[in-house]
């Protein structure tokens, strides 16, 4: 855990967050300026800033979020249709540098994203 780490601390309880769902490695709660009716930030418990760090030995956990977004997916009874979104560095617009997914639904997306 990283003590500066809003993220971390939301993991450990530290920190208020609605939690969705919980696994033994993965956390998801919902985001607090959300995008979507449904806006839910799916992370590893792990602390890893980006996926521009992520290493081979992360390779089953980075695998663990996409099923946990599955799993989030259904329990919110948005399963036909969401948008998953990781944004990695200033350029792409990541604010907080513990690896997350965005999982949004509940309004149409356009393509390209801005
Ligand atoms: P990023 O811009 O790094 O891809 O996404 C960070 C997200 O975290 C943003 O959507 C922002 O609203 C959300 N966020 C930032 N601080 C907190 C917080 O303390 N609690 C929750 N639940 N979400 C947060
Ligand atoms: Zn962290």
């Amino acid at each position: 855990m990283a003590n500066d780490c809003i993220f971390c601390r939301i993991v450990a309880g530290e920190a208020p967050g609605e939690k969705v769902y919980e696994t033994d490695a993965v956390y998801a709660f919902r985001d607090t300026n959300p995008q979507a009716p449904t806006h839910i930030l799916i992370v590893p418990k792990k602390h890893i800033p980006r996926v521009s760090e992520v290493e081979a030995e992360d390779a089953a956990l980075m695998g663990e979020l996409l099923l946990a977004a599955r799993a989030v997916a259904e329990k919110e009874g948005v399963s036909g249709g969401f948008r998953l979104v990781v944004n990695n560095g200033s350029r792409a617009g990541q604010t907080v540098y513990h690896v997350h997914l965005h999982l949004l639904a509940g309004r149409a997306f356009r393509w390209p994203p801005g």
